[in-house]
């Protein structure tokens, strides 16, 4: 089957004797015992729920693995593999990161012992120079958040090969109908459910994937111990937005890169941060391992004065955190996703108070334009 086809037929197997088409919420905390040698294919939904294991078959195929565990946000998602890791391990990590995972890595991998370096893994000489004897895994976003920065997957997949150390992707800016991180050599996927795969800003949800299926075995292991698993009706609607993932990619990265050159021929534009603009320094890598550009841009404007009123002016645009849903939004990184970063470390890679993120949706192209006119005007 192919990609859309899989987003509404990975799993077709709904074991009900009604023939319900879509998979039906299974709200039960609990399930009762065939006999007492036969606990049947459910016991307790903290270990498995029909619902979430339907939408688990299905995030498993679009990413082509072995294992899917279906979490509570990406966040839960991410601490999951955390737990990977003990006291002294080593982990390289991309220095443009999504605001929460470098919390997480700071305030408590490296409480606990995990030590990290991140670097700009874009460039493949400073990842090489930074593994060690104790070094574990290379975790990268490509495109980064809120920088865009381009990893070139099948490269530091081969590093982590050859070094035996597990490569960790956070594949949420562009969903596995562009990118396929495990079929370029990745060992872990991870999304963000709550972005583009559920689509409508309308419920939190996270994934890991692995391909290996005995990884994958520590992953449910850890995602049971944890407790941190999605719900059955927050399952079925993240089910329910990835029918609709295709298309709804294919408008947005259509509006995005419209959206791109427009704002490149804006004056008041210092700087626009789109992989799908051929001038894009990860133009190049980013085409050669995926094949669209997604939804994410983001701008330095001339001013602090300006980006607060653009920020207060938008009217379609809706000035909210987060990304990936049918609504465009814009966000102040500074102020919302990287405010626990140090002042200067995010003065050093540029997101400034005249940094804005933009998450296209799908409205009218036009539409969208017309409104960052209109707010662009002072
Ligand atoms: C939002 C996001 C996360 C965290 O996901 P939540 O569902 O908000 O917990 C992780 N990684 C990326 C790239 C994200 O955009």
């Amino acid at each position: 089957m192919e990609f859309e086809t899989l987003c509404l037929h990975a799993d077709n197997n709904i074991k009900d004797e009604w023939g319900t088409l879509s998979m039906p919420i299974c709200q039960s905390a609990t399930f009762v015992h065939k006999s007492v040698d036969d606990n049947g294919e459910y016991s307790y939904s903290r270990l498995s729920n029909p619902t979430r294991s339907h939408l688990e078959n299905t995030v498993k195929a679009l990413e082509n693995g072995s294992v899917c565990v279906a979490f509570s946000s990406g966040m839960a998602a991410i601490t999951a593999v955390s737990k990977l890791f003990k006291n002294n391990d080593h982990i390289i990590a991309s220095d443009d990161l999504y605001g929460g995972a470098l919390r997480l890595f700071r305030n408590f991998s490296e409480i606990e012992g995990v030590e990290f370096d991140y670097i700009d893994t874009s460039n493949i000489d400073l990842v090489l120079g930074k593994i060690k004897k104790n070094t574990k895994a290379i975790y990268i976003e490509t495109p980064s958040n809120p920088l865009m920065q381009v990893t070139d997957i099948r490269k530091v997949a081969r590093i982590a090969r050859e070094n035996n150390l597990l490569l960790i992707v956070d594949n949420t800016f562009l969903t596995p109908y562009y990118q396929r991180p495990l079929e370029l050599g990745a060992d872990i996927v991870i999304h963000s459910g709550t972005k583009y795969l559920g689509g409508h800003n309308d419920s939190l949800a996270g994934f890991v994937v692995t391909k290996e299926k005995e990884l994958g075995d520590r992953i449910i292991y850890i995602s049971k111990t944890i407790g941190a698993n999605l719900s059955p009706f927050d399952s079925f609607l993240i089910e329910r937005g990835i029918k609709t993932l295709p298309i709804r990619m294919d408008r947005i990265n259509d509006n995005a890169i419209k959206i791109a050159q427009f704002l490149s021929k804006e004056k008041k534009i210092k700087k626009v941060y789109y992989v799908g603009l051929e001038s894009d320094k990860g133009y190049e890598i980013n085409k050669s391992q995926s094949s669209g550009f997604g939804g994410m841009i983001s701008i330095e404007l001339e001013s602090e004065e300006l980006a607060k009123h653009v920020l207060g002016s938008v009217k379609i645009f809706q000035y909210a955190e987060s990304l990936g849903g049918v609504d465009s939004l814009i966000t102040y990184p500074m102020k919302q996703t990287h405010a626990d970063l140090p002042k200067e470390e995010r003065d050093k890679r540029g997101i400034n108070e005249r940094f804005l993120r933009l998450s296209i949706g799908i409205e009218n192209v036009n539409d969208l334009i017309d409104d960052l006119k209109q707010a662009l005007e002072v």
